[in-house]
């Protein structure tokens, strides 16, 4: 069945565009080197209606599928389970940027497209495209449509969902729905835009995307500011979304902790606030459409209240672009930083604002209670109410050890986020890392409906079976 499976898609795509699982090997490794796959065939076709193609070939022969884009993803949610039973799918042919509007402001692209090549698409035609992560040289826009990333720039333009306002996508059956409309206003019945959205593949191949614009900023102003207590670091927040309104870009919090990491890690890096007794800091971001000078006097007017008011213990104000990349630099290093420092237990949670100190003084405690000596790498993004709560091994013990507390550990984080009214994944997903801690958290309405709706939409249980709830052949949860 395999074989005649492989030769179909062989014939139907041409044998350059189809890998065996032993040439496929560098796609079936997750990022984080967790999960290894392994398919009957990894296929490249060359636009929808291949897709399209691929996915009814696989329906008559009851394989699933997985998709996948740049494999960045932290959730093991893009690779396919060991049974070599399943098709990848990878969408590197489909990267055309199929239109760009400027009247319309909006940018309609295949999902194969690298994030960073939008970027660059929408600044030639002299629009920001502002969806920006660490990843963003290797992620692709369907990748990043199927988690609903999010990034650095979330608190002003928002995730990628509410950067989108249409879709072409394949569905399970393998029809093609045109969905890319490019309207800011359509109330016709149900948004099946934003079911597919972060989805993680569940639901449908997501093939196509019309995305919006932006003006591109005139200026951009940074700083780093440093804070006695994260606490004060949230009253600053306010404090600049009613200055700044609308031009805040970023507020991204790092620890003391992670500074010295980060000089650890990256002794030729930047240095700043050596010796400085803040525990807390944040990387401050504002983009002026009006000009440099006024950028700078907003910048100045905000952060000097700021500082009369008790609101900031101290501040470095980048003072040209070179100064800025260096200062986003430490926002930008962190992931890598850890990873040189070996494994931890990253938590990428949310909860309200209102509720971070609370969240942060309280799993701190019972982290120390129940874990004594592990140390806490906090940061990220603040203004959304988005951290990464990453936790590492204590000093007098292994990296090993420590991630064989994984699940209770994990599972104390969750249940405190949980409880301060958050959400065990703001930004990862779900995919195969979280599949068993979900109904911990979602109320059994809530999962039912989930399950109703993937049954609906994937009567076969064959797109990317086993992420985000596990499902038997009934399509009951396992
Ligand atoms: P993949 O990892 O290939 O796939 C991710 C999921 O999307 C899978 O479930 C896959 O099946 C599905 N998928 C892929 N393509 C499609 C498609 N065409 N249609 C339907 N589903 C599809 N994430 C954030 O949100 N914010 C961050 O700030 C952030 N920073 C990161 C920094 C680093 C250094 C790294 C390594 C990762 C970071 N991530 C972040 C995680 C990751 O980059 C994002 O989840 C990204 O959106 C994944 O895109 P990808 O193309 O690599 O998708």
């Amino acid at each position: 069945m395999s074989a005649a499976l492989f030769q179909a898609l062989q014939q139907l795509l041409g044998a350059n565009h189809v890998q065996d699982s032993e040439q496929a090997s560098p796609f079936l490794t997750d990022k984080q080197g967790t999960y290894v796959g392994r398919v009957i065939a990894a296929v490249h076709p060359a636009n929808t209606e291949e897709v399209a193609a691929v996915v009814r070939l696989c329906v008559a022969h009851g394989a699933p599928i997985v998709v996948q884009g740049g494999n960045t993803g932290l959730m093991g949610a893009a690779t396919p389970d060991g049974s070599g039973t399943s098709v990848l799918l990878l969408l590197d042919r489909l990267n055309r940027v199929r239109a760009v509007d400027t009247d319309n402001d909006t940018l309609t692209v295949e999902a194969g497209c690298i994030l960073q090549n939008l970027q660059d698409v929408a600044r030639d035609a002299g629009r920001l495209f502002p969806l920006s992560l660490g990843a963003e040289g290797s992620c692709t826009i369907g990748g990043n449509l199927g988690t609903n990333a999010g990034g650095t720039a979330v608190l002003r333009y928002g995730n990628t969902r509410e950067l989108t306002l249409g879709l072409e996508v394949v569905t399970a059956e393998g029809e093609i729905w045109d969905g890319l409309r490019g309207l800011r206003k359509d109330n016709t019945g149900y948004d099946l835009r934003d079911l597919y959205i972060g989805s993680e593949g569940t639901l449908g191949i997501i093939t196509a995307a019309t995305l919006k614009l932006f003006p591109l900023p005139k200026a951009q102003a940074t700083a780093l500011l440093a804070f006695d207590s994260l606490a004060q670091a949230v009253d600053l927040l306010s404090h600049a979304r009613a200055g700044f309104g609308a031009s805040l870009t970023a507020f991204e919090l790092l620890t003391a902790d992670c500074l010295a990491l980060l000089r650890e890690q990256f002794p030729d890096g930047p240095q700043p606030f050596l010796d400085a007794p803040q525990p807390w800091f944040a990387l401050l971001e504002l983009s002026d459409n009006h000009s440099e000078a006024h950028a700078r006097q907003t910048f100045e007017e905000v952060l000097g209240e700021a500082f009369e008011s008790g609101l900031l213990a101290d501040a470095l104000i980048a003072e040209s672009l070179a100064q800025s990349e260096a200062l986003w630099l430490l926002r930008e290093n962190m992931s890598d930083a850890q990873q040189r420092a070996g494994r931890n237990m990253k938590h990428d949670i949310s909860v309200p604002i209102s509720r971070i100190v609370d969240f942060v003084a309280h799993t701190d405690a019972l982290l120390q209670e129940h874990f004594p000596g592990v140390r806490n790498f906090t940061f990220g993004h603040l203004g959304d109410g988005n951290l990464h709560y990453n936790v590492a091994h204590p000093l007098d013990s292994s990296v090993e050890a420590h991630m064989q507390n994984y699940v209770a550990l994990s599972e104390l984080v969750h249940d405190s986020a949980h409880a301060h009214g958050g959400s065990i994944s703001a930004e990862h997903g779900i995919g195969q890392r979280k599949l068993a801690m979900l109904p911990r958290y979602k109320s059994p309405v809530e999962l039912d409906l989930m399950r109703r709706i993937k049954r609906a939409l994937d009567p076969q249980n064959l797109l990317n079976p086993g992420k985000v709830f596990a499902l038997d052949d009934d399509g009951e949860s396992l």
